[in-house]
């Protein structure tokens, strides 16, 4: 009895820990998309896409939930797979969608748009977004904003702000400052990541734009990048070194 017990909380505690470092745990997973919490609140969505160069590329978008609500930041790749992710939040975590956002005009951004204003849940994005993803035959969002568009959820606050170009001109981030939390999309590279599709990036402002972002935003613990895996501030130190000038492309 005596040797039991201490055997025991150890072996709760290895459990406990074991469990923490899988940081890829799925909490819903099917052929086109996979959900992955990040917080109590914060959920990464992957969908994937198919493309010339890369192949099938998986990309991140995020869900924040909180007091019977959620946003969605950046919908999945396509229609089909938007209702798979609204299904999930709404039916299984029976969260109402408040409102979506685009981090940028690409179509791994707002692909799956009309299935959010279908259900007449309200699109925003940024006035430069909205333009480029008209001119390039992309879903269009339906709300504009200018530099920046605070929303709150209950009592917690999501900022979406533009702080330069990078990965594209439009491109946005978003901040939940109570999860300190960056939802960054594209303009932020996960760890080891390389530079990725530079059609219609700024290469010159792109570390300026990181450095911008995490001068404001100096308590982040969670960063999300567009593609690859998650983790915290680092992601934009490695991005800022990433695009320095000078530095040799990889
Ligand atoms: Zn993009």
């Amino acid at each position: 009895m005596t040797y039991k017990l201490p055997i025991l909380i150890l072996f709760f505690a290895f459990t406990l820990l074991s469990c923490k470092s899988h940081k890829t745990r799925t909490t819903y997973s099917s052929e086109t998309l996979k959900i992955i919490p990040v917080s109590k609140n914060s959920f990464i969505h992957i969908s994937y896409l198919s493309t010339d160069d890369y192949g099938k590329v998986a990309c991140n978008g995020l869900v924040y939930m909180n007091d019977g609500e959620a946003v969605v930041f950046d919908t999945p790749t396509d229609k089909e797979t938007s209702n798979e992710l609204i299904q999930w939040i709404t039916k299984t975590k029976q969260h109402k969608i408040k409102a979506v956002f685009a981090n940028h005009f690409h179509d791994d951004c707002l692909g799956g748009i009309e299935a959010f204003h279908e259900l007449n849940i309200p699109s925003y994005a940024n006035n430069a977004t909205i333009e480029l993803a008209k001119k390039e035959g992309n879903p269009v969002p339906q709300i504009s904003f200018d530099t920046e568009k605070e929303l709150t959820l209950g009592n917690k606050k999501i900022i979406n702000r533009h702080f330069g170009e990078a990965h594209t001109k439009d491109n946005i981030v978003s901040y939940i400052p109570s999860e300190h939390l960056l939802f960054g999309g594209c303009p932020v590279k996960s760890l080891n990541a390389t530079k990725g599709y530079l059609g219609d990036a700024n290469i010159e402002e792109w570390s300026k734009t990181i450095a911008k972002i995490k001068t404001a935003y100096p308590d982040l613990k969670i960063v999300i990048p567009g593609h690859g895996d998650y983790g915290d501030i680092e992601l934009l130190d490695y991005t800022i070194t990433l695009f320095k000038t000078g530095q040799s492309p990889k």
